[in-house]
């Protein structure tokens, strides 16, 4: 491989032994075939060694394929190619009055790589961003193409959130929704005193989309981003004071690369999201950790990590807590359990951050926690494979699909356990 490829946080380079863009499907499928182990990078903003092939592998961007971005407004679905971020692919969308039920934080991440990794907005009702994939189309070791759509009930549960280890996803096919408006309000000082398990509940429930964020150098939280539908009634805010400037969820930067706030309405798009999509960061200086637990554990969560503040928040930029609804993919770290995810943006030093990392997974372990895929996190695999009761269900379809191992990585054979 010429050069270094390094993921979008910079703390892992690819050891690769060729990084490979293929301009069109023939040449993906023969560079497939010809190679013994491959893995797929996507934007690039995993924040471990989940895309890496190891040095006798190769690294495949799609990025250089046709970005086709295929709405059937009938049917209200499209059908996006391997490589389209949700950016473009919301853009599009949108463009046809029709739009995706959630979004992440940020839109530069790709789609076949969020949905991989059981990427997630915030919501009690909405699922992982997976939620909305009814078919996906891989092309397997062999260079030949496999489509698992919804109705395969046998194999579908293992087929989004696979951990780029079941082939090439080269196009997806989402379910979508008519087009609708959002307004951001936000909120400072919500207090976790007084906060028990039926508030939290009412405060995330208030709207579409909630998120709380803290940077833990005092208990509760200092910012509450509210996102309200405009067809949806305009909730009492009571618990928290209306902001009385724009924010950015790490104190002290500067709001402008986030999405409008003040409760000016917007299309879905632009304002699910918490940051700009005309603002591109092709690197960041931060790394990040998530854990996703049952949601019933909400307030017991806080106060763990309320006890250990003093540890977390020297190296920590902002923690932003979500809910996700329960959802049917086997690996995704809220399989069938409606959960709470604790969110760390941390800063990038990594050997000052992983024994704070360790020290909040002993603090979170009583909680069943299943940490972020595309995250750091230091929990051993074994304690983790008994927290996804599909896993071996998981292990069969990928050795169904690909025996010789040709999408498995360390990373990949680890959870699994082979
Ligand atoms: C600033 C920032 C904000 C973020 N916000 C959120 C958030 O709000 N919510 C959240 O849950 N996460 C969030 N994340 C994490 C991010 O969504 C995940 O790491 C996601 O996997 C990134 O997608 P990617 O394409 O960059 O994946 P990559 O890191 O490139 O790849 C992830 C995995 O997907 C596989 N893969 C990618 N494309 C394909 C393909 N076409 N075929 C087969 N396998 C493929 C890779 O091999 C790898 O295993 C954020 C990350 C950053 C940097």
């Amino acid at each position: 491989m010429t050069g270094t490829v390094t993921n979008w946080a910079g703390n892992i380079t690819y050891t690769a032994k060729e990084l490979h863009r293929p301009r069109t499907l023939d040449r993906l499928r023969a560079l497939v075939a010809g190679s013994g182990r491959v893995r797929v990078l996507g934007s690039g903003h995993s924040f471990n060694a989940i895309a890496e092939p190891g040095e006798a592998g190769v690294l495949l961007s799609l990025d250089a394929l046709p970005a086709r971005v295929d709405v059937d407004t009938a049917a209200r679905t499209v059908r996006v190619g391997g490589g389209v971020r949700y950016a473009e692919l919301a853009r599009r969308v949108h463009e046809r009055g029709l739009a995706l039920p959630n979004m992440a934080s940020l839109p530069h991440i790709s789609v076949a790589g969020s949905v991989a990794t059981g990427t997630h907005g915030s919501g009690v009702g909405n699922g992982p961003l997976s939620s909305a994939v009814r078919e996906v189309e891989l092309v397997t070791a062999d260079g030949s193409t496999v489509r698992i759509g919804r109705e395969d009930e046998a194999r579908f549960g293992g087929a989004v959130t696979s951990l780029g280890a079941l082939g090439v996803v080269t196009a997806l096919t989402l379910d979508l929704e008519p087009a609708f408006d959002v307004e951001q309000h936000l909120f400072t000082e919500l207090p976790l005193d007084g906060l028990d398990s039926a508030l939290f509940e009412t405060v995330m429930s208030a709207a579409y989309s909630v998120s709380l964020f803290t940077d833990w150098r005092a208990p509760g939280f200092r910012q509450v981003w509210v996102k309200r539908r405009t067809d949806r009634p305009l909730p009492d805010f009571p618990w928290a004071a209306p902001a009385t400037e724009k924010l950015h969820p790490v104190p002290g930067m500067p709001a402008v690369n986030c999405t409008e706030q003040f409760g000016v309405a917007g299309p879905w798009y632009e304002r699910l999201p918490h940051f700009r999509a005309e603002f591109t960061p092709s690197s960041g200086a931060e790394l990040q950790s998530e854990y996703l637990l049952p949601r019933r554990f909400a307030v017991d969560m806080l106060h763990a990590i309320d006890g250990i503040r003093e540890t977390v928040a020297p190296v920590l930029q902002t923690c932003e807590v979500r809910t996700v609804a329960a959802d049917g993919q086997w690996l995704s770290p809220s399989y069938g359990r409606d959960t709470v995810a604790a969110h760390f943006t941390w800063v990038a030093d990594t050997p000052a951050v992983l024994p704070v990392v360790r020290r909040l997974e002993e603090a979170l372990a009583p909680f069943d926690a299943r940490p972020h895929w595309g995250k750091v996190f230091t929990a051993p695999a074994a304690g983790l494979r008994a927290r996804y009761p599909r896993l071996g269900d998981f292990r069969a379809l990928a050795r169904s699909l690909d025996p010789e191992g040709t999408f498995s990585n360390a990373f990949v054979r680890d959870v699994l356990g082979d």
